[in-house]
């Protein structure tokens, strides 16, 4: 059986037995891989915090011929974000980080450029990139390396060159502009905020986008729910960690609301809505 090593983001892990644990990673050589962890499960078991999400690690393991299953043979923690992952919504937008790459990767389909996004993203969250901006960059970017992300320039509709606003719709994904949107039921705005902030993630390291158009909230939201058509619409399906994160800001809504100092919120101040 011949040993390989690579670097690689834990994604997630399935029990198999009592012991052990089949963990999905996404390799910089192999892309995605599943690979049993023998004893994994045991509270001193020798691989320590190498699974836990997006922890990055130099993993060797053991291959057979016309097998997927792989075993681990030893994993050492090259990078782990566990400080930053505490709070409850940043180790669900990590888990959303690692079903994208899972959903949107093939196993055994070598992509360098998704295992640097992932270490570009999970670095700028450590360094202060919010959690929002963080997300943002990894659907769009996701979509750009997986080549779904529509034509940006040009209209899907007419052809047309889009104007700073866009409308996106699903079958196909397509932006489209003013003028052709009447035809389309279900499709979504892409403010002009919005559509910066999308060709600004196209451009510039996680950081830059920070201090540059991720300061505009209603951008940042517009382009949230423009992406989770994108998404959705590719996939055919919502993520199980999207229904969480739902449910996560949900809860923290109605607590916000309860609490003696509600705030309220200003309306209309920024030109964005529609
Ligand atoms: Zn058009």
């Amino acid at each position: 059986m011949p040993v390989r090593q690579t670097s690689a983001y834990a994604l997630r892990t399935y029990a198999l037995s009592e012991a052990d644990q089949i963990v999905l990673f996404y390799t910089l050589d192999f892309g995605r891989l599943r690979s049993v962890a023998k004893g994994s499960r045991r509270i001193k078991s020798r691989f320590g915090s190498a699974f836990q999400t997006l922890t990055r690690s130099s993993l060797s393991f053991f291959e057979r011929e016309g097998q997927e299953l792989t075993r681990v043979s030893a994993c050492e923690v090259e990078q782990s974000y566990y400080d930053v992952l505490l709070t409850p919504e940043a180790a669900a937008t990590a888990a959303y980080f690692a079903e994208l790459v899972q959903e949107f990767t093939a196993e055994r389909d070598s992509n360098p450029a998704i295992f640097r996004l992932i270490g570009a993203v999970m670095e700028g969250v450590s360094e202060g990139v919010s959690l929002e901006v963080g997300a943002r960059y990894f659907e769009v970017w996701m979509l750009r390396l997986s080549g779904v992300l529509p034509r940006l320039s040009e209209c899907g509709g007419c052809g047309r060159q889009l104007s700073a606003e866009r409308w996106v719709v699903p079958e196909p994904l397509e932006f489209i502009c003013r003028q052709c949107r009447g035809g389309h039921s279900g499709s979504r705005w892409l403010s002009p905020g919005g559509t910066a902030l999308l060709s600004e993630i196209l451009r510039k390291p996680p950081m830059e986008v920070m201090h540059g158009t991720g300061q505009n909230r209603q951008a940042v939201q517009r382009l949230a729910a423009v992406n989770r058509l994108l998404i959705r619409g590719q996939l055919d399906k919502e993520l199980r960690t999207v229904r969480y994160l739902d449910r996560l800001r949900h809860a923290g809504r109605r607590r916000s609301l309860r609490g003696p100092h509600r705030v309220e919120i200003p309306h209309g101040t920024s030109g964005e809505t529609q």
